[in-house]
């Protein structure tokens, strides 16, 4: 097994692209790390510098421990896989599985029996015979795999290595992979621009901005409690809402926002205010994921905000609402509305112009 660690790994390619900038990040024994981010943001870049592909500007990078930023990729005890799977395609699926076996100079019959093995775990071993163009993409994201497993690297790096398969595929092969990692214990790091696949696969998630880390945490940290605003409003489907606000603690020690021409009061009892009260007189971005507002209808007491529908977007398991804040109350149309409540919360950018809000009607909020 492995760990890694980079140092301030910097990257610059000629012509002066600065695709990793003072890159910090350690890799547990083991675990499965999720670089996620953006197109061109440096993903890729970080792999490849981990596999000795590209060599890093300024930086260190240590695999279990020892410098290896002269080492090259063969002495890394790694195993790649790519988006485009690179089989042979004059090649059986064994022999290509096996062809690793071959270039380390393995016995046939140990070729044979550990090829055997790695197909049948991956749920392959009656299609050995054929040719990588006899296979559906799904099974030649497996040889794939295989390919990488059966030399028990002590190290995975995967580049999106499920983005060129249709959704049902890839969600059935996200799981596969997540499984049968850990059921090897082997160290990975997966590359991937999609939130859903990170956010399912990994023990943490690194997510990256323009070869910088943003932020880095378990799927729950970083989507519950993402360390910037560019973090916040990167991660989830639909997007946070994010309203700026103006901070108010009252004598009473209940918290106001102050949203638009609109006033949210929090109870103190909330933890959330007793965060917000640091911000006594201050403007702030208060973020709130849509599935965390509760519609109502306009004329219910409470800590509140009132919005106007201005169009709803139907999911078949749910409908999403979305709102422009103003004085303005929700006008309740009983049969548009999947739900007898009417939103409750809202997006205020100020007088200037109303901004968007979110918010989602499911089933289970219904009534
Ligand atoms: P994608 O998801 O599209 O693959 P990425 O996040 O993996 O993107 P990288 O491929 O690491 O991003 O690229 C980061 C930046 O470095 C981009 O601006 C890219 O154009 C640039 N870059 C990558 N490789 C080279 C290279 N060999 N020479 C010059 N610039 C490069």
């Amino acid at each position: 097994m492995a760990t890694v660690a980079l140092k301030e790994v910097t990257k610059v390619f000629p012509g002066g692209t600065v695709a990793v900038d003072g890159l910090d990040l350690d890799v547990a024994d083991g675990e499965f790390l999720v670089l996620l981010g953006p197109s061109g943001c440096g993903k890729s870049t970080v792999l490849r510098i981990v596999a000795g592909l590209e060599s890093p500007s300024a930086g260190s990078v240590l695999l279990d421990g020892e410098l290896v930023n002269e080492l090259p990729p063969r002495e890394r005890r790694i195993a790649m896989v790519f988006q485009d799977f690179a089989l042979y395609p004059h090649m059986t699926v064994g022999d290509n599985i096996g062809f690793p076996l071959k270039l380390a100079g393995a016995e046939p019959g140990d070729r044979q029996e550990r090829t055997s093995n790695v197909a049948a775990a991956l749920g392959i071993g009656d299609v050995l015979g054929r040719r990588p163009s006899q296979l559906s993409g799904g099974q030649r994201q497996r040889v794939a795999m295989g390919r990488a497993i059966v030399r028990q690297p002590g190290l995975f790096l995967m580049d999106e290595p499920l983005s060129n398969l249709d959704s049902g595929l890839r969600a059935e092969l996200r799981a596969e992979i997540s499984a049968l990692t850990r059921e090897l214990g082997v160290t990975t790091i997966y590359v991937t621009h999609d939130q859903a696949e990170a956010l399912t696969m990994a023990d943490r998630v690194a997510i990256m901005r323009n070869g910088v880390l943003q932020d880095v945490g378990s799927p729950t940290q970083v989507y519950s409690r993402p360390a910037t605003l560019y973090v916040a409003a990167f991660l989830g489907s639909p997007r946070m809402n994010l309203l700026e606000a103006s901070v108010y603690v009252q004598l009473d020690r209940h918290v106001t926002l102050a949203i638009g021409d609109q006033a949210l009061y929090l109870p103190w009892d909330d933890m959330r205010s007793r965060r917000m009260a640091h911000y006594h007189g201050e403007r702030i971005v208060v973020g709130m994921r849509p599935e965390a507002l509760t519609p109502v209808a306009p004329d219910t007491p409470g800590h509140r905000l009132v919005g106007k529908i201005r169009y709803l977007e139907h999911h078949g398991h749910e409908t999403l609402a979305f709102l422009d804040v103003g004085a303005t109350a929700v006008a309740l149309d009983e049969p548009s509305i999947p739900t007898q409540r009417a939103a409750a919360s809202a997006n205020a950018a100020g007088r200037g112009g109303l901004g968007r809000l979110l918010t989602r009607f499911s089933k289970g909020n219904r009534g």
